[in-house]
């Protein structure tokens, strides 16, 4: 991905066409490649992640007052490195926000343990879930996903367990069934990742009548452990804890810049995306996308002033953004500048394993 992403790079600025031999697959000369090659540091990118994300934490309620604390170590970092007009802009969110500020998951019969307690794994309380205390018996509905799941099953005031999504178990097993709430075993990768548990929600307003209950989002591992006790015959009464509150939305844009040298008129951007839902702050998903363009923009101002490379024609932005609503709030507000963007590099996820994952790298 290193390579691939520098490669890109050497499309977004100016080299003067030195007549020096080139590889023929290469966009610039050998000796500005070595130059690239050995400053760009994948460790740096890591490090920026690690600041950014450092463990599966819950977002205190003061970042949703103050600053994110993902805006503010690009912010920080993009600073120190040089890069130009660093700024982070506030816009307002359309939707309001949800955060819990308790959650745990309790199997309380036939012998009390504890399944899931969101300090420990914040993506594992389904946001949208409703504030309640609720012991209930648990009901195995399969996948859950289809209707013919439920046949000759009673789930009205149970807590259903499915490896469909928690927003269809919720729809089929709550709204229409009127069930509690839900336990989801639906990780992208059931098979490769046993014991992953997935960023899921669940649809905070229900239709008249019913509640929206709750949600919670285990490991496949953990899931099939209680079907089988289920089916075994054992009866699982399950206990959910949830306090949660919700709160207008605000969203952030870190931008910086790297000036072009003035001969075009044209700018480019490069961006990744810094939440994606602000209770997910995913260290793959983009932290990395952020951290690698950082250090990609790290290096050229370093090998700029070092002399080992020109300065690029192009003003290029950098736009590290609330994904695709961010993007759209801030090119609304830039409009002038967005007609000079002639093209975005965007980076998601570079963090993921290809082909393992199924993935392709496309430009
Ligand atoms: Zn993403």
């Amino acid at each position: 991905m290193k390579r691939l992403s520098w490669v890109v790079l050497c499309v977004c600025i100016a080299s003067p066409l030195a007549a020096q031999e080139r590889e023929d697959r290469l966009l610039l000369p050998w000796d500005q490649m070595h130059a690239i090659i050995n400053e760009v540091s994948g460790e740096r990118a890591l490090q920026a992640v690690l600041e950014m994300v450092p463990y599966p934490r819950v977002r205190p309620r003061a970042e949703y007052e103050g600053r994110f604390r993902e805006s503010e170590v690009m912010a920080r970092l993009a600073r120190e490195y040089g890069f130009s007009n660093v700024e982070i802009e506030v816009f307002p969110s359309p939707q309001r926000l949800w955060q819990a500020t308790r959650a745990e998951l309790w199997l309380v019969a036939p012998r009390p343990s504890k399944i899931a307690d969101f300090r420990d794994v914040a993506v594992s309380i389904a946001s949208g879930s409703e504030t309640g205390d609720v012991t209930a018996e648990l009901v195995d509905v399969g996948a859950g996903g289809r209707p013919e799941d439920y046949a000759g099953k009673d789930v009205k005031g149970k807590v259903v367990l499915g490896w469909a999504s928690s927003q269809q178990l919720q729809r089929l097993g709550v709204f229409e069934r009127g069930a509690v709430g839900v336990l989801s075993y639906n990780p992208i990768h059931p098979e490769d990742d046993i014991d992953q548990i997935g960023s899921q929600s669940i649809s905070a307003s229900a239709p008249q009548g019913r509640t929206a209950g709750f949600g919670w989002s285990l490991a496949p591992r953990h899931g099939r452990d209680l079907a089988r006790r289920l089916a075994q015959g054992e009866k699982l009464t399950i206990r959910s804890i949830v306090q949660a509150e919700s709160f207008p939305g605000r969203m952030e844009t870190v931008h910086a810049v790297i000036p072009g040298d003035g001969s075009s008129d044209q700018e480019l951007a490069v961006s990744g995306h810094l939440y994606e839902g602000y209770l997910k702050q995913g260290a793959n998903d983009d932290a990395s996308g952020c951290a690698m363009t950082l250090e990609m923009g790290r290096a050229l101002i370093r090998l700029v002033a070092d002399g080992k490379l020109p300065k690029p024609k192009r003003t290029i932005h950098f736009l590290w953004v609330p994904e695709i609503s961010g993007t759209a709030a801030w090119l609304q507000k830039h409009g002038d500048t967005t007609k000079k963007i002639v093209a975005d590099l965007n980076f998601d996820m570079e963090g993921l394993a290809l082909a393992r994952h199924g993935s392709i790298w496309t430009m």
